[in-house]
């Protein structure tokens, strides 16, 4: 479903389920993240572009204290909470293995937004009635949760009129409510594309500092194609929560190590030669290799930046390249499915760049593809992956879309 047919579906079922009509119906889009894997919980730069699908929220405030939930993807019943609820923990309350209400419950997104909103003192004077419905394939690595959880903080700020709450506070609230509430310790990659896209181009972004500048997608004759590998497997959060944590445990050894009183806030602060002055310091070989991909990976993003700029479309997918090899083998978040599209994907010609692209251990690849490339990339990448795996993987040529706004 698309554009008007999609809202007008959204607006029917609303009226079915709740009666009447909803307040108003808003937008937050998914992303795709073109270099700069890895890197946003280690302060450094990533570079993703908000897509044009996403997710949409018809919503209703209410005279009570009742939020009641539902979703068009979940055929389920509507979820009812009161605000008073101690299990929202809205005082503030409650550790982070109490707080998830129940792992695989959906509605743990929205609700940690509410939990955000109230911990930043924006606390809701009344409940609401929500649908959701959402256009981003399922655990494709593209970012629904986050897109699910700016989506829900923009309906609260509109409907309850928190003027104050920016763009960015919304990014910065829908990854505590996944960190918090969900127990996923992403950066702020994802709920920062959703929350700040810009139409036709990418964001560059320093995790640091939150300081982004916006880069126009000129890619000439070229086009942006995700290929979804249809595979997640199954320790995509378990692993990622570890590779966090390892990256931590490197930097506090160089932190530990350091002689020259320099600071080291983050692997990112370090650039692949500081880092190489270094790294003798841990002895553990796969904590140097987690710890080479956060540095190296940060300096690859900014060059590719600057490639882009000058209009060098070529070095931008030499380093996408690169990324992909560094996730692969120094960061292990690749799977044999994800290698299989890229290095086929690299033997077709006019494909200027192609790596994994999100969490890992599954999801998509991003590719950078000749235009007139494109038709022959999708049919026979389609085809070997086919005979190889048995799954039909999606292509999507993607356009760069406008971050979340009300529609209506
Ligand atoms: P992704 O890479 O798409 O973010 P995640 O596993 O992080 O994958 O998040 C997917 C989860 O987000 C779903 O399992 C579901 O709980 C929730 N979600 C996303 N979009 C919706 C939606 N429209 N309705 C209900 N739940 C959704
Ligand atoms: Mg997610």
């Amino acid at each position: 479903m698309k554009g008007k047919e999609l809202i007008g579906n959204l607006e029917q079922t609303f009226s079915q389920l709740y009666g009447g009509k909803a307040d108003g119906i808003f937008f937050a889009p998914g992303r795709v993240n073109l270099i700069g894997e890895h890197t946003d919980y280690n302060g450094g730069h990533v570079f993703p572009c908000a897509l044009t699908i996403g997710s949409y929220a018809a919503a209703r405030k209410r005279e009570d204290r009742m939020i009641r939930f539902a979703s068009m993807n979940i055929r389920s019943e509507v979820t009812e909470i009161s605000l008073d609820d101690p299990a929202l923990h809205l005082d503030g309350s409650g550790t982070r293995e109490d707080l998830a209400l129940g792992a695989n419950d959906w509605t743990n997104y929205p609700k940690g937004v509410i939990w955000a909103f109230a911990k930043a003192g924006d606390r809701l004077p009344s409940g609401f009635d929500v649908l959701y419905y959402g256009n981003i394939p399922a655990g494709s690595g593209l970012s629904s949760s986050a897109s699910l959880e700016v989506l829900t903080g923009l309906m609260l700020r509109e409907l309850f009129a928190f003027p104050k709450v920016s763009g960015v506070d919304l990014a910065i609230r829908g990854q505590q409510a996944e960190n918090i509430y969900v127990g996923m310790n992403c950066g702020i990659m994802d709920q920062f594309a959703s929350a700040m896209g810009k139409e036709a181009n990418a964001i560059f972004l320093d995790t640091n500092t939150l300081e982004y500048t916006y880069a126009p997608l000129l890619l000439k004759d070229a086009k942006i194609v995700v290929t979804n590998s249809k595979v997640k497997h199954q320790l995509a959060s378990s692993d990622y929560n570890t590779r966090r944590s390892e990256c931590e445990k490197a930097l506090s050894i160089l932190q530990a190590a350091e002689k020259s009183g320099k600071e080291i806030p983050s692997l990112g602060s370090l650039t692949p030669e500081e880092f190489e002055a270094r790294k003798s310091a841990i002895d553990d070989p796969v904590l140097l290799r987690r710890a080479m991909h956060a540095v190296c990976e940060n300096a690859r993003t900014i060059e590719a930046v600057d490639a882009l700029k000058s209009g060098d479309i070529h070095r931008f997918g030499e380093l996408m390249n690169a990324s992909h090899d560094s996730l692969q083998y120094d960061y292990e978040v690749s799977c044999p499915e994800i290698d299989v599209l890229v290095e086929e994907g690299r033997k077709i010609s006019g494909v200027i760049g192609t790596r994994i692209t999100g969490g890992g251990f599954g999801g998509c690849t991003v590719s950078i593809v000749r235009t007139d490339a494109v038709e022959p990339f999708c049919e026979r990448l389609g085809k070997i992956y086919k005979e190889k795996y048995g799954l039909d993987a999606e292509f999507y040529v993607v356009d760069a879309g406008e971050g979340a706004h009300r529609i209506s």
